[in-house]
């Protein structure tokens, strides 16, 4: 009975809606209003995968082209190696829209752990002598071995799909549950592209969930010692278990674009606030003249250590020579400071103008971005007009 309600899909050609039974097998629906075949197979088989996974709540796709835009803007700005011409020769070729099954577990993670705990304690030494008898205080740190137990429970998003696991980590895996979308109010568009549900959830959960809390236990219990002194930290067996599990769908768009005869990919949840990308356009020659900058900045000579030698030569040279161990002190000191601040000066300098060239060619890419964006141009391709 709700299930006619889950999406609503319209004719392409006069936009009425179309009447997608419960359960739709062809892959062909014929409007009532205008007669046009529409091909609706990527819904089918969304619908179908829907139905089998008991997919229970989702993130949709409800970014906007001019958002995806701006992030794919932001994205390529992203690296201090961005080819400065990038704004102007990207072409973006597709918007691809994807819907992957997944797994939200809501997990809670146990870890044991030993460690040493140091407590600083004063003691007294007593000494007899001949004469006298001596006490001196004298600070020891004393360890004890101790056990504790790193506590934490969090839901964790995992693909359901072998195909785009890497992404789905990337993008979900800490995802607010908050934007989950109830399974009612869930609908993708027709061209969507469905993964196929082919990671069963054990393997989901060991493969991804096991590691990610095994290291967030460690970072606790580190967290919880970093204000004692302590030794010999050695963690124990984690007990990761699963409270609850929901069957989930996470849209995901990909956006291919085309940069000198290279295709890239980028990935953007479908609420638009988080994007992964494996790859972006690099130039080298930037890479070469950063690079060239640094040992630039590294062999700047500084000198300035002679005053020391100098200073402290001639005070003892003084000493020797005049037994006035004031004036001696006076004059090396003088020279002393007197050349360090000569000598130091000018490697100050350079090393502060470089500097500065460092940061202006490490702005570059953001200040293009800028410069972009505050124009109001637009990419190549299909967000051109937007
Ligand atoms: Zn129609």
């Amino acid at each position: 009975m709700s299930e006619s309600k889950l999406m609503v899909y319209r004719c392409k050609s006069c936009g009425a809606a179309l009447q997608i039974g419960a359960n739709p097998t062809s892959s062909v629906v014929v409007c009532n209003a205008c007669g046009t075949q529409n091909r609706i197979e990527n819904i089918v088989k969304n619908d179908e995968i829907r139905k089998k996974q008991d997919i229970n709540s989702g993130v949709p796709l409800t970014a906007d082209p001019a958002h995806l835009h701006q992030i794919l803007v932001q994205a390529l700005a992203s690296s201090t190696n961005m080819p400065l011409d990038v704004f102007d020769e990207v072409e973006v070729l597709s918007e691809s829209h994807v819907c992957v099954p997944g797994y939200c577990f809501e997990v809670t993670g146990n870890m044991g752990y030993t460690v040493d705990v140091g407590n600083e304690r004063t003691r007294e030494h007593t000494s007899v002598s001949s004469d006298r008898i001596t006490v001196t205080e004298k600070k020891e740190i004393e360890y004890t071995t101790t056990n504790g137990q790193a506590f934490d429970s969090k839901p964790l998003f995992v693909s359901g799909s072998k195909e785009m696991s890497n992404v789905v980590t990337a993008l979900y895996h800490n995802h607010d549950t908050g934007a989950l979308v109830d399974v009612e109010d869930l609908s993708f568009p027709e061209d969507v592209y469905t993964c196929n549900p082919d990671m069963p959830q054990t393997t989901a959960f060991n493969q991804y969930v096991r590691p990610t809390m095994e290291k967030l236990l460690q970072q606790k219990a580190l967290q919880s010692l970093q204000n004692s002194i302590y030794r010999n930290f050695t963690p124990g067996g984690c007990m990761v278990s699963r409270d609850e599990t929901h069957r989930v769908f996470l849209g995901i768009y990909q956006i291919t674009y085309r940069y000198k005869g290279k295709e890239y990919y980028m990935y953007v949840t479908g609420d638009g606030r988080a994007f992964y990308y494996e790859d972006l356009p690099n130039d080298t020659s930037r890479v070469t003249k950063a690079k060239a900058l640094q040992d630039e900045l590294n062999a700047v000579k500084d000198i300035s250590w002679l005053s020391y030698v100098a200073g402290i030569g001639l005070f003892i040279l003084l000493l020797v020579l005049t037994h006035n161990f004031l004036v001696s002190l006076i004059i090396g000191a003088v020279v002393l400071f007197g050349l360090k601040f000569f000598l130091g000066r000018k490697p100050a300098a350079d090393r502060k103008a470089i500097q500065a060239r460092i940061d202006a060619f490490n702005r570059e890419p953001e200040e293009a971005r800028q410069r972009f964006m505050s124009s109001g141009r637009r990419l190549k391709g299909i967000y051109s007009s937007i």
